[in-house]
């Protein structure tokens, strides 16, 4: 336990029965201030598992082995009102690193970190395999559509040669009726959080988008125009810049940006 929580909160504790393992958990998942745990004494569970009956998906970008089936892959799907190839290849770092790779390794640990704050997390892909392909852009635009779930996280890394171009940015739909009417609102509140959450755990927002604020608004793409929950894609930073590429290709960048993107789930939906 951290020594901010004080006597009185350990008292509460103990007049209410509640068992100290709980809120330990708690205080040790996301690292919230400790004032607000204890101002929230008394709904423990709630705290212990802020994101219980949470549904989230999570979509890392891409296959590993889309580029051996071209075939499938160029194949046009539905992406809101035109067509669009079923998915792309994805970039990779200079040194040939993966953006699939950088991708499935992310979302696995945001799906650690989210299961871990008691939200149901739904994965658009099982594996990161040579020998597979997609799903394809529609199907992850559609999923979790059907439960639905409270929210949805696209992962990709970006591929710009602009000199010096780094940082992250995310993408939200813009209001496109009938497509993203429903969600386009919220979607922009997701965005906002995970902006938030990602400058918060020490990522710098992309210089090279225009605006220069972080945040890109499309139509063009058919994983936000299909979807029917909140929805924002992020491009975690740009693979082809060295500085952005030594952060996604060690364990201990990914995991920052898992932080940053489990962060924004739980500012979403709090
Ligand atoms: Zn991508």
């Amino acid at each position: 336990m951290r020594p901010l929580i004080g006597t009185a909160l350990a008292t509460m504790l103990l007049a209410g029965g509640i068992a100290p393992a709980a809120y330990s958990s708690a205080s040790s998942v996301e690292g919230g201030p400790a004032s607000r745990v204890a101002a929230s004494a008394p709904r423990i569970t709630t705290v212990a598992r802020p994101l219980g009956g949470k549904v989230v998906v999570i979509d890392p970008g891409h296959q590993l082995g889309n580029h051996n089936f071209p075939a499938k892959i160029n194949r046009l799907v539905p992406a809101g009102g035109f067509k669009k190839p079923c998915n792309t290849t994805g970039t990779a770092t200079n040194g040939g690193y993966p953006e699939a790779t950088l991708t499935w390794r992310v979302a696995r640990n945001v799906k650690r970190r989210l299961e871990r704050l008691g939200a149901t997390v739904r994965m658009t892909r099982h594996s990161n395999r040579q020998d597979r392909w997609g799903p394809c852009v529609d199907a992850r635009g559609r999923a979790g559509n059907r439960i639905p779930a409270d929210a949805k996280l696209s992962i990709h890394g970006d591929g710009s040669t602009a000199s010096g171009a780094h940082g992250f940015h995310v993408i939200a739909p813009t209001d496109r009726r009938p497509w993203t009417h429903d969600i386009f609102k919220p979607s922009r509140r997701l965005a906002l959080d995970t902006r938030a959450a990602l400058r918060s755990v020490g990522l710098p927002v992309a210089n090279y988008i225009a605006g220069g604020d972080g945040l890109d608004f499309r139509s063009d793409l058919a994983t936000l125009n299909l979807s029917d929950i909140p929805t924002v894609m992020v491009e975690l930073g740009n693979m082809r810049n060295p500085t952005d590429a030594r952060r996604m290709t060690s364990r201990h960048g990914r995991a920052t940006y898992a932080h940053g993107l489990a962060r924004a789930v739980r500012r979403y939906l709090r």
